[in-house]
């Protein structure tokens, strides 16, 4: 009988622990990367430059020069240049899954390997146009674009993760 209520404390303390090891997880929510929520694009399928794409985040009418937060804490795993984020940042969160901020202006506040905690100020939002002359990704002017995936690698809308959506 000892045996028997030993084991059931056993279970009842590890299942706790389990509760409370998936209840740490990023992924319930995140914060917003900017100041500026209004959202110029949304997550899905548009009309861009006379052709229909997929516009794998979303897009906020941030200014240039306004600053980027990092949407959860996490670690700076990637930045440089793409021709479609233009300069852009990632963030690899503990729950395996990764934003993406794209846009932002040429000179990087952050080094790949930083810890960042939720709300850190990362970048700033660049300008349409780079020094060198080249569009900063494909945009129409200076906003902040922001995408995340998820533990398998797919995006996913991040208008479901936002705090207050
Ligand atoms: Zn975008």
């Amino acid at each position: 009988m000892q045996n028997l209520i030993k084991i059931f404390f056993f279970l009842f303390f590890s299942f706790l622990i389990i509760f409370q090891l998936s209840n740490n997880s990023t992924s319930e929510y995140f914060e917003y990367p900017t100041e500026y929520t209004d959202i110029s694009s949304s997550y899905g399928y548009r009309d861009i430059f006379d052709s229909t794409s997929f516009h794998n985040g979303i897009d906020f009418l941030a200014p240039q020069n306004s600053k980027v937060f990092a949407c959860a804490s996490g670690i700076v795993v990637n930045l440089g240049f793409s021709n479609s984020f233009g300069n852009y940042i990632v963030i690899k969160h503990s729950n395996n899954y990764y934003s993406l901020y794209g846009h932002l202006s040429e000179t990087f506040i952050m080094n790949i390997g930083d810890y960042v905690n939720a709300k850190e100020h990362i970048a700033n939002v660049g300008p349409k146009y780079l020094s060198n002359g080249i569009l900063n990704g494909l945009t129409t002017g200076p906003h902040l674009h922001f995408t995340i995936y998820n533990e398998d690698g797919n995006t996913i809308n991040p208008k479901d993760l936002l705090e207050n959506k």
